[in-house]
């Protein structure tokens, strides 16, 4: 049941921290704890071996207010419904705070990708798309990839999806390759929406980028493509960590060398630049440098670690890496500009609403269009919460709450209870 799940108390706690702050009946708060609608199904899979597995597959669509559904579906072993639930609502208030025309949603299936043949995980994916079929729709639910899927898992789902209905329907999902109605960009549209605020966040703290550090925990698609991009800015990246372990090199990594030892070998085990500096999480996160970037999972910055940072701007590239107790102490820790996540890591969404009016017009833009509508709406969503912080004297997490929440409270408070 998602309600034992820390995370989504966690995203509980952030919702009932901006409840007071918003002049809306408590009535419409309710409707906002929970989703309003859960779909669970079961896949039968047959595997090489010639045995029949089955995983369980959920959707969560928090909230379809605003527009369709908006967001990831994940692949890993580790995946729960209380994870699903407080992801979808996170997609919520983000969709909400960059003005996007969507819903908040996320899906999840219980399966060990990296344990799976190439055959096995389309076997998954597209018997997955059949039993969700009813429930999405490009007006209704558009998925995207999250952890443990990728461009050829949006493939599949768009061409079973427009198997199944009769009609070619590419809106249907986004992140899908760019040879079968993809967007250019969308690859890199995370992290470079994640630079995109930190440059943002550095005016406003008299940073300089070149010649400042950086560390990022993650690197993977959000964590590599934010690295290299602090790297192109002439800033020094000392701190690298994936799921191999946590790694310092205070005169910098070579970003592209550990980009392209990633794509050879899935992780940086074994890199040879960073043997000799492997140290523990908590040393990783206490490491100084001007520019933190959790960038790998949710629950990774914990109150003892919030109080041990040494950074001048933290920004959330991953969802909710941030404990509700790290929230406390950083609430007080006015030394640090924090860009909350649900601002920090849009831009992976903004570009995916891109694909899906690309999709729907069936008019296809050039990456320079796209990247500079994905700075338009980024930076402009960043300067709105960042006035807004100022003129109530909210703190920047407590501003995109305010924001989002709003958004989606209002509208239905305004439209009544169906929605
Ligand atoms: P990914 O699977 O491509 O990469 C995850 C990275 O984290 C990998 O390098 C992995 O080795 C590392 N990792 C896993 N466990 C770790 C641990 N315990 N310690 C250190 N590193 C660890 O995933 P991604 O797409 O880059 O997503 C990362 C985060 O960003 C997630 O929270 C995701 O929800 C969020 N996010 C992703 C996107 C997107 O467009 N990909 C958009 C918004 C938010």
């Amino acid at each position: 049941m998602f309600e034992n799940s820390p995370f989504y108390h966690q995203a509980l706690a952030q919702l009932n921290s901006v409840e007071d702050k918003i002049d809306l009946p408590k009535g419409v708060f309710e409707r906002l704890r929970v989703p309003k609608r859960t779909i669970t199904v079961s896949i039968p899979v047959r595997m090489d071996n010639g045995e029949t597995k089955m995983f369980l597959g959920t959707r969560v669509q928090h909230s379809l207010t605003s527009g369709p559904g908006k967001g990831g579906l994940r692949y890993s072993p580790h995946v729960e419904a209380g994870e699903v639930t407080a992801l979808a609502m996170l997609m919520s208030w983000k969709c909400a705070l960059v003005n996007l025309p969507f819903g908040g949603a996320k899906g999840g299936i219980n399966c060990d990708p990296a344990k799976m043949s190439l055959g096995e995980n389309e076997r998954l994916t597209r018997r997955f798309t059949q039993e969700i079929t009813p429930f999405i729709g490009p007006n209704t639910d558009v998925m995207a990839p999250d952890m443990g899927t990728n461009e050829q898992t949006m493939a599949w789902i768009y061409d079973t999806y427009s198997t199944m209905t009769g009609v070619n329907c590419p809106q249907i999902i986004t992140g899908k390759p760019v040879a079968v109605f993809g967007t250019l960009g969308r690859r890199t549209a995370t992290g470079f929406g994640v630079v995109y605020c930190i440059e943002e966040a550095a005016k406003e703290c008299g940073l300089k980028l070149t010649n400042s550090t950086a560390v990022v925990q993650g690197f993977g698609n959000v964590g590599s493509v934010t690295a290299q991009a602090l790297h192109d800015r002439g800033a020094k990246v000392i701190g690298i960590a994936d799921v191999s372990g946590n790694y310092i090199r205070p005169s910098g990594f070579n970003v592209p060398a550990m980009i392209a030892h990633m794509e050879k070998h899935r992780t940086l085990e074994g890199f040879e630049n960073i043997a000799a500096d492997k140290v523990t999480k908590e040393q990783f996160f206490a490491q100084q440098c001007d520019i933190m970037v959790p960038a790998a999972m949710e629950m990774q910055i914990n109150g003892e670690v919030a109080r041990n940072l040494k950074c001048r701007i933290l920004a959330e590239g991953a969802n909710g890496p941030c404990t509700a107790d790290a929230d406390v102490h950083l609430r007080e820790r006015k030394d640090i500009f924090l860009i909350p996540d649900i601002l920090c890591n849009s831009g992976g969404v903004i570009v995916s609403y891109f694909e899906w009016v690309q999709g729907i017009q069936m008019y296809f833009w050039s990456a320079e269009e796209v990247d500079n509508k994905l700075q338009q709406l980024i930076r402009r969503a960043f300067l709105t919460t960042s006035q807004f912080a100022k003129r109530r004297g909210y703190d920047m997490r407590t501003a995109a709450l305010c924001l989002g929440v709003f958004k989606v409270a209002n509208e239905k408070h305004q439209r009544g209870l169906f929605p």
